[in-house]
């Protein structure tokens, strides 16, 4: 069946653009060839949505989507890759009951927060740093923070997704493990892996949709769980058994390989960075060219993937939001907890989309500025 990219949406839909933070827009491709081979999965005799976990057409799958995501990440070959589920949410509690209890926490906006939080419920956490007080503006400098003695391991999140706070090279913290969750900047640009114990990211941001997490991490940083962590809160039972200690989610990981095959034909991560960085700077341009639009977060420590920003009056927001939805630009509604604006241009924004909200932006300052 002949699928083009443009018939995988209705076509009056054609020309919008999803600048959601998550789930995030698929690119139009990838949702055709889904569709395309959603009757039958690779002469299994079975759709993909009926596929057996333990068939030799899903094992292939597997294979094919961790040498994939070794390729574009650059894993080291001693670590392993676990595809696991409960999103990145739960591996703020397996980070801590896996690598010894006692974690050091770099607070930069709302989700390394829950990280912490987590730390502290299920074992001991701290934050060495915390930016909340002035808003969640910027990542520190290494000199305004220190791993205290007894720490276990360093957690920070690259990048903030509701803040649009990221880190543009990972904080140094000598021998103490370092803990990464890269759920909203995963594949967006270059990351030493080698440099982490544990990375972790769920997929609804640039790897495709909710029900499967990726978790990369040094085997040899892993400590034994206190007693009464349940199995699957245990790394070492998901390594054991391949990351299939219960049913998987089927088709989330299909999902993922079409992700990882199509980050690769984009030209890999590199290429994935030279693109989104384009885009950023599209918008960032927009912000600095006016006061009518509001961005307080550091230059240094913007997002390449979340650009929030507000009206200097916020009266307009509700006609900003109808006006650009009604032109195609849907889902720039800030976060719950911020209110404003929020533009996720993750991998698969194109720049057209990207260069559409810019010149809206500047159209609705004219006419309202
Ligand atoms: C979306 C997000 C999460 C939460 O992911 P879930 O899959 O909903 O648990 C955690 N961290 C960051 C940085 C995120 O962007």
């Amino acid at each position: 069946m002949a699928m083009t990219a443009e018939s995988a949406r209705p076509a009056a839909a054609a020309r919008t653009y999803h600048f959601g933070a998550g789930p995030a827009m698929l690119p139009p491709e990838v949702i055709a060839e889904i569709r395309a081979e959603l009757p039958q999965f690779r002469g299994s005799g079975v759709s993909i949505l009926e596929l057996g976990h333990r068939s030799p057409e899903f094992r292939a799958l597997m294979r094919e989507t961790e040498s994939d995501l070794r390729e574009l990440m650059t894993i080291p070959s001693d670590y392993a890759v676990l595809f696991l589920q409960g999103g990145a949410t739960l591996q703020f509690a397996m980070a801590p009951l896996n690598l010894g209890g006692r974690g050091a926490y770099l607070v930069t906006g709302q989700w390394s927060a829950k990280a912490w939080h987590e730390a502290e419920r299920v074992a001991e956490g701290q934050a060495v740093w915390n930016g909340s007080a002035d808003g969640y503006t910027r990542v520190p400098t290494q000199h305004e923070w220190q791993v205290p003695g007894g720490a276990r391991y360093l957690h920070y999140t690259v990048n903030e997704t509701i803040a649009g706070v990221e880190f543009h090279s990972a904080p140094a913290c000598g021998a103490v493990p370092l803990v990464a969750d890269m759920t909203s900047m995963i594949l967006s640009r270059p990351v030493t892996v080698s440099g982490h114990a544990l990375v972790y990211a769920s997929a609804q941001k640039n790897l495709g949709i909710a029900g499967i997490t990726v978790v990369i991490l040094n085997p040899a940083a892993l400590h034994t769980p206190p007693r009464g962590t349940p199995a699957l809160l245990d790394y070492r039972v998901s390594l054991e058994a391949e990351s299939l200690p219960h049913t998987p989610p089927v088709f989330a990981w299909y999902v993922l390989g079409r992700m990882l095959k199509w980050t690769r034909a984009q030209g890999g991560v590199a290429a994935m960075a030279a693109h989104n960085q384009r885009k950023a700077e599209l918008l960032y341009a927009v912000l600095d060219a006016s006061d009518f639009y509001i961005n307080r977060v550091d230059k240094a420590s913007r997002s390449w993937m979340n650009v929030p920003f507000r009206l200097r009056d916020p009266q307009l927001e509700a006609a900003f939001l109808q006006d650009a939805a009604a032109a195609g630009l849907k889902n720039l509604a800030g976060h719950r907890s911020s209110g404003g604006m929020r533009a996720s241009i993750y991998n698969a924004m194109p720049e057209s989309g990207v260069a559409t909200l810019a010149e809206f932006m500047r159209d609705f300052e004219r006419r309202h500025g």
